[in-house]
This record gives C-alpha cells, structure tokens and sequence, in this order.
C-alpha cells in the first residue's frame, strides 16, 4: 500500500485481501501488559526504553527498531511518523501468534502514533501499553490485534456488521475495530477520554464509529444487539447486560479478574445460553461502574 492509500477514510478493500505474516509455529501465548502500573506513569516523561510490560518475543525473533531513529517522515500532526516501524509492529504481532490477515491489515493502517500525546508518539510502535492520562492505558498493540482476531472467528467468516467495544480511551481500538465492522460503537466513562477520543479520531474522518460517554457496564440497548463486544477494561465478571446484547452466535471477549487476569471468549448459542473459554493470560486497567 501507499503512504497515501493508508490514509483515512479507509475504504474495507484497502486492508483485505493482504497475506498473513503469521508463522503458526512460533506461537506464543500469555503476553501480560503492565497496564495499571503504565497507567500510573507520568505521561509528560518518556516511558521507560525497554517497555515494560512489552509482551515476551520468541528468542528467535529480532528486536523492532527503535521508532524516532527510523522515522522517515513527518506528518500532518508534527509527528515522527514511519511507515515501516509500523510495519514492523504488525510483523511482531504476527510473531507473537495473530493470524487473521484482515487485523494485520488493520493494524497496519491505522496510525497509532496519533492517539497518543506528542511527548509520547515516538514510543508509539513498541509492545506496549502507554498512558494516556486520567490513569488509564493505550492498549498494547498484541493485545489489540488477538481480541480483535477472537472475535472475527464467527461462524460468518468473520463478517461483523455491528460491534461494541467498552472502554474508549484515547480510540485507538476504536480506529481499528472500524476497519473489521460495518459499525462501531464504543463508550467510555471518563468524559476527559471520550472527549480525547473525539478529536484524536476527527482528523481520520472515519465514518462508521458512534462514541459514547457513559457506563459501559450497562451496555447500549437502545442499538444491541451486538455482533461482537469488547471490554478494555477487565472487571471480575463480565456484566450480564453486555452478554443480553450480543446477537445469538455473537463473541463477546473480556479481560477478566484482578491481580490475575485472563482473557474470557463468551459466545452466545441461544436466547438464554452462553458458553465461556479461557484464553490467555493479560493485563488490563479496571472495569468500573459509574461515570466520571
Ligand atoms: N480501547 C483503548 C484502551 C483504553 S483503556 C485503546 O484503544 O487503547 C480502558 C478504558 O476503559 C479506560 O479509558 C477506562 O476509563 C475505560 N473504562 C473502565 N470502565 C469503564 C466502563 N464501565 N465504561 C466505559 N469505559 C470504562
């Protein structure tokens, strides 16, 4: 793709159809992110080099390079921006086992460096989560990508016509839930965040994203049901109002627990039943009740 192609709006053709990077064998599973202790940093100094809560890479994987040495451009935000660190990103992600080549795609073309503060942009193509104030977390890269990719594996060919992510933060998630969606809807309950996420996203003119502040504990019923849902945040269980919204045959995908998290695949088989599977390990900011 072209530097200009990779611009938003992105039409769906411009990130299908790519070949999967991914090598099956080289697998790994449980990439915890330290994300409550990357939240508590202070945004204004530079994370930490080697990134903490950078998720394990097999041995025989390379090190990615270092974002501000080898931007090659800057873009219309003043940013140092690199096509190829990203893409080396995405080739990471695939490393640490993501297979589904339409979420590569995705990952590739959304510019992550634009939803993180200026001080911070060139920190934007590590493994990592980051802060983005009002301590909560830009999501790590591997972990966006493999819920993602959990929840595309339906029994329609990963065909996703609406889906809701909870837990908005600086939409990053968002952006990229809009490439695999037909409709994205996403809340978030910190008003500073939905806010933050409005005008990060306003420049990508991406057409298919509705932000709303709010709990996302409770859901949107007002548009349910949901194809697919996504919590950001992990909570000790996941709240019955989002399971009541998930379409029969829907995937809902949940960090869940406290000190110890793992993600939860939920899928609804019928009106009143659900099947639950533990995945991998994680590490994710809490899921809290109320609004701010
Ligand atoms: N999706 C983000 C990750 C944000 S971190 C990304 O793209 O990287 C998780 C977010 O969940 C935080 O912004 C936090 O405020 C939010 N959150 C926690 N509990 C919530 C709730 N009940 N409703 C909505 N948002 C919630």
């Amino acid at each position: 793709m072209t530097d200009k192609a990779k611009r938003f709006p992105l039409t769906l053709s411009s990130v299908v159809d790519q070949k999967s990077k991914a090598d099956h064998s080289k697998r790994v599973i449980a990439t915890p992110q330290t994300a409550t202790k990357n939240a508590a940093w202070d945004s204004s100094r530079p994370a930490p080099r080697t990134a903490a809560g950078a998720a394990p890479t097999p041995p025989a994987s390379k090190p990615m390079a270092r974002p501000a040495q080898t931007a090659s451009h800057v873009d219309r935000s003043g940013s140092m921006v690199s096509d190829g660190v990203r893409k080396a990103m995405v080739d990471r992600v695939a490393r640490q086992g993501v297979n589904d080549a339409k979420v590569l795609a995705a990952m590739e073309a959304v510019p992550r460096h634009m939803f993180m503060e200026p001080g911070l942009s060139s920190q934007a193509y590590i493994d990592a989560s980051l802060p983005i104030g009002h301590h909560q977390t830009i999501s790590q890269p591997y972990i966006v990508a493999r819920m993602i990719e959990i929840m595309r594996d339906n029994q329609q060919g990963g065909v996703l016509n609406r889906v809701l992510e909870i837990g908005t933060g600086c939409g990053y998630q968002a952006a990229v839930l809009s490439l695999v969606a037909k409709e994205v809807y996403s809340i978030e309950r910190i008003k500073p965040l939905h806010e933050l996420a409005r005008s990060n996203l306003r420049p990508l003119r991406i057409a298919n994203i509705r932000l709303h502040y709010g709990d996302g504990m409770l859901g949107l019923p007002q548009v349910a049901p949901f194809d697919g849902i996504i919590l950001a945040a992990a909570g000790l269980e996941v709240p019955q109002a989002l399971l009541d919204q998930l379409t029969i045959g829907g995937r809902l995908v949940a960090p869940v627990g406290s000190r110890h998290q793992v993600l939860q695949l939920i899928q609804r088989t019928s009106k009143f039943d659900w099947t639950s599977t533990t995945l991998e390990d994680c590490h994710f900011v809490p899921l809290r009740a109320g609004t701010v």
